[in-house]
């Protein structure tokens, strides 16, 4: 039963409703509505792979019900089939027009039902896959370079409403290159993955956002924290990786390490995101230049605070 997919009927006849739901729940978990509001509810709290909906209810009606679930982002991309009787060319195109992928028209055909919802869910199921797929770096599962660019305005413009502090990170794996030349390529992207599960495990929070920044770089966000706090925070994450012992090239260094450079600021809308991360940037830098293995912080007064 967990495992199958969601489906919510939306409908104001029960026995149509469970005429459907009898259709389909050797094959998915269905949940029944019977007013739209109701149904609006239910997909608030439940993910649901699809949506039959009736179009003909009293209060608010099928179509008004359609539109709104398209104008939200969590609900846009589920698919709704609609049931009507009114099967006249007008009301189909209104439903397509709507966003509707298909139409179901009573009474119903068992096997039509079911073929078009196989149909639809599969078709679900396959775009979120590579949706998910488009957002992940294949080789340590955490977000990619096009998920951070997109990421780093949403997350900046959350900071700005919420009013509260913004933390860039920056991560950089030290004598990386050595340690592939010592060790070979697919050793060093073991590596890679591990660091990276190692730093995404201490930035869990709903609010925490960790991507791939390229190669041997990650970079992350984090909302709320004055400066002192995430930047302790972010001694811990350096040393959990060199607690990893992962043995480096002897004359490089006794263990895999990471140098971390970041700035914290309060954010409004005039102060920009680039101009920021410019100075992650400078901070990483500067723990580079200082000796590596260490975390070099600014906060937008540009007051410091450098690890050893
Ligand atoms: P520093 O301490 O200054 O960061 O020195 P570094 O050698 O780590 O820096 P540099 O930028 O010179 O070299 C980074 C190296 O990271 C180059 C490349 O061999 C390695 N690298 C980048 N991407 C990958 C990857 O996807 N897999 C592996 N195995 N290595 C990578
Ligand atoms: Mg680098
Ligand atoms: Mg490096």
């Amino acid at each position: 039963m967990t495992n199958m997919e969601k489906i919510l009927i939306i409908d104001d006849s029960l026995l149509q409703a469970t005429q459907l739901k009898s259709i389909l729940e050797d094959d998915y978990d269905i949940t029944i509505a019977q007013t739209a509001e109701a149904g609006l509810c239910c997909v608030g709290e439940t993910t649901f792979s699809l949506i039959l909906l009736d179009v003909v209810m009293p209060g608010m009606d099928g179509f008004t019900l359609l539109k709104k679930l398209q104008e939200e982002i969590i609900t846009q991309s589920i698919p709704v089939i609609l049931i009507t009787s009114l099967s006249d060319i007008q009301n189909e195109q209104r439903g397509f027009t709507l966003g509707a992928v298909d139409y179901i028209a009573k009474p119903f055909n068992p096997l039509i039902v079911k073929a078009r919802v196989n149909t639809h869910v599969k078709l679900y199921s396959y775009r979120r896959q590579i949706e998910q797929q488009s957002r992940t770096d294949q080789l340590t599962g955490i977000a990619n370079r096009r998920e951070y660019d997109r990421y780093s305005i949403i997350k900046w413009n959350e900071a700005v409403r919420l009013k509260v502090p913004f933390s860039i990170c920056m991560f950089d794996i030290d004598h990386f290159k050595a340690y592939n030349d010592t060790f070979g390529h697919p050793a060093g992207d073991k590596v890679i993955a591990n660091v990276a599960k190692t730093i995404s495990s201490h930035l869990q929070r709903s609010t925490d956002f960790v991507a791939r920044y390229g190669g041997e770089e990650f970079v992350a966000f984090v909302l709320g924290g004055d400066a002192d706090r995430v930047f302790g925070h972010l001694k811990t994450i350096r040393q959990a990786v060199e607690d990893l012992h992962i043995p480096h090239e002897p004359s490089v260094s006794k263990w895999v390490t990471i140098s971390i450079g970041g700035v914290t600021v309060l954010p409004d809308k005039e102060s920009a995101y680039d101009v920021y991360l410019k100075v992650a940037d400078t901070m990483l830098y500067d723990a580079k230049r200082f000796g590596r293995n260490r975390v070099a912080w600014a906060n937008e007064k540009m007051e410091q605070w450098h690890e050893k």
